[in-house]
């Protein structure tokens, strides 16, 4: 018997739920025309977790998500969650599955589509067709290095930025493997010009990459990374950074591409185990209107197919309907466009669908 492949949704809060159903339709119309051995799985997470069962994450629903081939994430919080104690705070559900599933490797695409260059900050000539992938380490780094705290007078305040070679190492395998899916080409990013820990890091991906000599591999100082961001960033194909580093220049690409509801994520494990969210949260002041886009949601999906799946040739048919779906002037709310092409929540869903083959 084939093994099947075990698909836990956790669709949250927000609009979680709704992007989740558009999400979940596609992957069920994949399934079915590619014959993928799909099963999928539901369980509660975040705020509505913590009202059914006191708990943003549930035993139950840690132990399906332990056992799952991957997860797909809705988003998780709002407001009436807000002055609750901060560990049954919704958002703690996500760093929970990050830590109990290992997830240290966080995998943001920035991609504009052409028909959508209008929407960046950018002029469209310079992000045009972008597509580039932030690799950022997202367990290790200054986040998490011991020591740290507040001196005893209260006067000073310290943290430590540490990472060991199998951390690097492990981060950069997962880099120089996304590379030889794309274009073959990782700018690994550091302050090595300052700080130890960041000599180390160049050294460890400097040595990694005689193991992948199909790729190109360079390394650039964070503080040029920033600005080479807005001034050119269609020069880079995979980026490759720790945590605190990746924090922001993921958020810096997100901002490229000029529109949340189009941006998906993947958070992956040494066994290509992942958690696959949009980057958006839970939006409280659309939720329930019809209003969310969910092709962030649906790309998600596409991520889940290629990283966890090895799918690619599913995965080109959500990216391709997506393109084919925009190049038609259809749009959802939060996207420019003329109000005759305007698609809700789940036309949008159902018009991808109908442009899958
Ligand atoms: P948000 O991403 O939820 O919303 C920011 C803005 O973008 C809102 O105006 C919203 O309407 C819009 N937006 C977001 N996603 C959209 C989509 N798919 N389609 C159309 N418009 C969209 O960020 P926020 O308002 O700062 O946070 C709201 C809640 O979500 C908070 O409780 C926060 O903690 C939580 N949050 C969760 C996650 C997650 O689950 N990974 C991430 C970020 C924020």
């Amino acid at each position: 018997m084939n093994k099947k492949n075990n698909i836990l949704v956790l669709p949250g809060d927000g609009i979680g739920p709704e992007v989740c159903d558009e999400a979940i339709k596609v992957l069920k119309h994949l399934n079915y025309i590619y014959k993928l051995d799909i099963v999928i799985e539901e369980s509660a997470v975040g705020g509505s977790a913590y009202e059914e069962f006191g708990n943003p994450l549930p035993e139950d629903t840690l132990k399906a998500a332990k056992e799952a081939d991957a997860i797909l994430l809705g988003a998780v919080g709002g407001p009436q969650w807000d002055d609750i104690d901060y560990e049954l705070r919704p958002e703690r559900a996500l760093l929970g599955l990050r830590a109990e599933l290992d997830l240290f490797a966080n995998l943001r695409p920035a991609i504009l589509s052409k028909y959508l260059s209008d929407s960046s900050s950018l002029k469209p000539e310079k992000v045009q067709d972008l597509n580039l992938l932030i690799v950022r380490e997202l367990t290790g780094g200054i986040y998490f290095g011991e020591p740290r705290g507040r001196s005893k007078s209260g006067d000073s305040a310290f943290n430590t930025m540490i990472y060991s070679k199998n951390e690097i190492e492990r981060i950069g395998r997962i880099a120089f493997e996304a590379a030889q899916k794309r274009n073959k080409n990782i700018c690994s990013v550091d302050k090595a010009n300052v700080l130890e820990v960041s000599v180390l890091w160049r050294e460890v991906i400097s040595e990694l990459s005689e193991e992948y000599p199909d790729v190109e591999l360079s390394h650039m100082l964070v503080d040029n990374a920033a600005m080479q961001l807005v001034r050119d960033p269609k020069q880079f194909d995979v980026i490759v950074t720790g945590n605190l580093f990746g924090d922001i220049l993921s958020d810096i690409a997100a901002m490229l591409t000029g529109s949340i509801g189009m941006l998906p994520s993947a958070s992956l494990n040494s066994d290509n185990k992942g958690m696959y969210e949009p980057v958006h949260g839970s939006a409280p002041d659309i939720t329930g209107k019809e209003l969310a886009n969910p092709i962030a949601a649906i790309l998600s999906v596409a991520m889940m197919l290629k990283y966890s799946f090895n799918m690619n040739e599913a995965c080109s048919a959500i990216e391709k309907s997506i393109q084919e779906v925009l190049s038609e002037g259809y749009r959802t709310y939060d996207l420019e466009g003329s109000k005759e092409n305007k698609l809700s929540t789940s036309e949008m869903g159902n018009k991808i669908i109908e442009k899958i083959k």
